[in-house]
């Protein structure tokens, strides 16, 4: 058996040294399992790659895969999974907020055959904001309304899975990539294993307020048509309510007459309406960008160096 770790890099110089200790003592502890590091470096721009490089140098286990730029930790996640050659593999962050001590019980997991992948679920949301984890926890709750997506509350990428549904992931090769929502969608059995939020063991995180409000709405139109629902909806919605007010104008004007008044209400409701049309636009808009990228068919990643032969490119 052969079980491939897949962690994807961004900035990440001083995390790595740890986190390949914390990798050695794992698998150490695991003699009957064969191990492939595969290190996705996302156009680091300090020294992970050299470390990676000294790295791969010691241990043949790893794999670096080296971006040309930074294309983000889907891309990254992607590349992995592309190449993957254990019967297993898994995703894991660099920072250690993953922890690798967890491996050995996913494995477990996994062995029972009852389970296709086990994937690693928050309990607690230590060292985050309160509105941070507001927010996160009102958009898990949007997702389940609104996709099948199927996402658990707290879900991580930190997951463990069979080759099956690795193959899966691999073939849904849309661009706009929303791992959390592709893991729910193909399917397969899943183990929730719970713990405890770890903070990164050195360096900050990427992420901005801004940069995961982006990722949620970039999750929501990846996973649901429910957004252009709403506009359609509304749409109807404002168009009975002209037509009724239309009507109740009309008769009123027939029984007392039309006594010019109501022009702060007139234009209330033009700014309202318009407001309405322009975000319905909008919706639409963002959803034909998507397309529009989507149809590019551009490739996921660039690949500027690797020390594997045979590298899979998409
Ligand atoms: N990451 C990446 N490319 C990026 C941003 C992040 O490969 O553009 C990696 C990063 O190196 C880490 C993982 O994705 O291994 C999670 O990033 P981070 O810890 O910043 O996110 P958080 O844990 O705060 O959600
Ligand atoms: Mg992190």
């Amino acid at each position: 058996m052969k079980i491939s770790l897949i962690i994807p890099c961004y900035n990440e110089e001083e995390s790595l040294p740890p986190l390949y200790e914390a990798l050695k003592e794992v698998t150490g502890s695991m003699p009957n399992y064969d191990f492939e590091m595969i290190f996705v470096d996302d156009g680091s721009k300090d020294r992970t790659l050299p470390i990676l490089k000294e790295l791969a140098e010691a241990d043949e286990r790893i794999t670096y895969i080296s971006f040309s730029r930074n294309f983000g930790k889907e891309a990254a996640m992607y590349a992995g999974f592309c190449n993957v050659s254990g019967d297993y593999a898994a995703v894991m962050d660099a920072d250690m907020q993953h922890p690798p001590s967890l491996i050995p019980e996913m494995v477990k997991i996994l062995e029972t055959g009852e389970y296709d992948s086990v994937a690693a679920r928050r309990t607690t949301r230590k060292g985050e904001s309160k509105i941070r984890s507001f927010f996160s926890r009102c958009f898990y709750k949007l997702m389940g309304k609104i996709s099948d997506a199927n996402m658990k509350q707290g879900a991580t990428d930190f997951r463990l899975m069979r080759r099956e549904m690795v193959d899966a992931i691999v073939s849904m090769s849309e661009n706009n990539r929303f791992s959390k929502g592709i893991f729910g969608w193909v399917g397969f059995k899943t183990y929730w294993l719970p713990y405890e939020n770890v903070e990164r063991v050195a360096g900050k995180t990427k992420w901005s307020f801004f940069g995961l409000l982006k990722y949620s709405t970039d999750g929501i139109m990846s996973f649901s048509t429910t957004p252009l629902k709403i506009a359609s909806w509304s749409g109807l919605f404002f168009t009975f309510c002209s037509i009724a007010l239309l009507i109740f104008v009309f008769i009123r004007a027939a029984l007392y007459g039309d006594p010019v008044a109501g022009w702060p209400s007139t234009i209330c409701i033009i700014l309202f309406i318009g407001g309405v049309q322009l975000f319905s636009l909008g919706i639409m808009g963002q959803y034909i960008s998507k397309m529009y990228v989507e149809v590019k068919n551009r490739p996921h990643y660039i690949v500027s160096q690797t020390n594997k032969k045979d590298i899979v490119r998409k």
